[in-house]
């Protein structure tokens, strides 16, 4: 009967299905089972974020926060309204993004005099306010971000953590005195990235200059960086835009120069892709247990997980205490679940659901002996030391933890290169990036790009940024067969 009803627990509780094997329904179940988000909220495209995941994506945001306060970003908070004569003002943005805007035209029983979108990006409320900021040289470089926001988009096909009607949001927007400057923008905001989602999450990413057709509307050049999901498909988790003087000529964002002469700023801004930040965290590291955290977003370091004994509770509970007391002061973040209805089991499941890197075992024979067990979640790594010594050992298992998902991570970062349009459909199916030669990323070349994507459904995703490989002298582009000008990566894209 116990063992049955053990396993009754386990079904209920944990994932049903390999993510090897079918990783759509896997990801939607750690999504729901985690508590990271709920799908029920009974409206297209919004979800509701559950307890778990907004403990997890504060961190993300909060690393992202510093990063960009370090780089001299000042925080702001803007209206979730545009009006509609912001829109207007500059052609591209508006004709790319109108297909996907949400308008508010009545309120109560009244049209409004003038209809306002709920914000899809915010480059146009930014702006109309930056021409009334920036007056001198000496205002610039003018850096602002605004976090913890979402925006709206009227998306046809939705999924939690990967495209919504809703989702969050973060994004900066810099105006600089010369090109120079902005484009050292560019280059800062891949940094970020790296610094947060490369060195903190272990989302490995490579960071494309997108192709012309490819671009931010509005923009004069998009980069973006691309991670390769479990599935082969990539998902762009961050882009950055070289906006030159396009905003800053159609919002009058001016200033008088050092030669006392009004000039136009340049401008960019850059958005960290909070949600797919988060998809790939779930998807790249998480296993058929369920979630697997590196432990600089881990809500919780550490979980103690008392072994009750009838009439032992007491001695237990009080080492636990103790236990958790001592690491909160080594400044680790702990949580003791010490609820007296569930089994060690159920715990044991729960906790390796929600990805906590380390547990800590403590049962009566433990205290006796002045022990603790200690497990990793990423491996299942299990050590017995002890209890004075678990401060250390904590720091030393989160460490191995991390490297256990780091290495992992890159288990589906894949590279393969071709050199004919044959080769590239034998590569199609295999995921990742298909590196091959193409007659170039310009307006010209964007037929090549049609006709590549109609036959096998690879999208040129560009050229990474600061590239060194150049296409062979022979090399001909796979699609017209014309002299091949870059050697550009291709997949398919969520
Ligand atoms: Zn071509």
């Amino acid at each position: 009967m116990a063992s049955e009803k053990k396993n009754e627990k386990k079904e209920e509780l944990g994932i049903t299905v390999s993510k090897d094997e079918n990783f759509s329904e896997w990801f939607s179940q750690v999504v729901f089972k985690s508590d990271l988000a709920d799908i029920r909220y009974g409206l297209q495209g919004f979800i509701v974020h559950r307890e778990w995941g907004t403990l997890i994506l504060r961190k993300i945001y909060e690393m992202l926060e510093r990063e960009v306060e370090k780089d001299n970003h000042l925080p702001v908070l803007f209206p979730i309204a545009i009006p509609k004569h912001f829109f207007e003002k500059e052609k591209e943005h508006v004709e790319g993004f109108a297909p996907e805007v949400f308008w508010v035209t009545e309120a109560g029983d009244d049209k409004l005099a003038e209809p306002f979108a709920l914000r899809p990006t915010s480059e146009t409320a930014f702006y109309s306010m930056y021409s009334l900021w920036i007056r001198s040289w000496k205002d610039l470089p003018f850096k602002r971000y605004q976090s913890r926001i979402c925006v709206y988009r009227y998306e046809s096909t939705t999924r939690p953590f990967l495209r919504g009607r809703e989702f969050l949001f973060f994004e900066t927007h810099d105006a600089f005195r010369t090109h120079e400057e902005a484009l050292k923008q560019v280059r800062k905001d891949m940094e970020i990235l790296k610094n947060v989602v490369e060195e903190k999450l272990f989302i490995p990413f490579i960071f494309f200059r997108r192709p012309q057709w490819d671009k931010f509307a509005g923009a004069d050049d998009t980069y973006a960086a691309d991670t390769v999901m479990p599935d082969g498909k990539i998902s762009q988790i961050g882009s950055t835009h070289d906006l030159g003087q396009r905003f800053s000529r159609a919002f009058e964002v001016k200033f008088k120069d050092k030669d006392e002469k009004e000039k136009y700023v340049y401008l960019t801004c850059f958005g960290p892709g909070i949600w797919r930040i988060m998809a790939a965290l779930i998807a790249l590291h998480g296993d058929d247990k369920g979630l697997v955290l590196p432990s600089s977003v881990a809500p919780y370091h550490a979980v103690i997980v008392p072994i009750y004994f009838k009439g032992k509770e007491g001695v237990v509970d009080e080492a636990a205490t103790k236990l958790k007391e001592k690491l909160e002061a080594a400044r680790y973040r702990v949580i003791f679940d010490d609820d007296k209805d569930k089994t060690a089991g159920f715990k044991f499941y729960k906790w390796e659901l929600y990805g906590v890197p380390v547990r800590i075992e403590i049962g009566p024979r433990d205290v006796e002996n002045g022990t603790a067990v200690l497990v990793r979640r990423a491996d299942g790594g299990k050590v017995v030391v002890e209890v004075e010594k678990v401060g250390d050992e904590l720091k030393k298992q989160l460490e191995e933890n991390d490297k256990i998902i780091k290495k992992g991570s890159m288990r589906y970062h894949k590279i393969h290169e071709a050199k004919t349009l044959e080769e590239v459909k034998k590569l199609a199916d295999k995921g990742g990036f298909i590196k091959a030669p193409f007659c170039g990323v310009d307006e010209k070349a964007e037929s090549c790009a049609d006709k590549l994507q109609e036959m096998t459904a690879l999208k040129v995703r560009g050229v990474p940024l600061d590239s060194k490989e150049n296409p062979g002298k022979d090399d001909r582009c796979i699609i017209c067969g014309k002299k091949a000008k870059v050697l550009v990566y291709l997949a398919k894209a969520y």
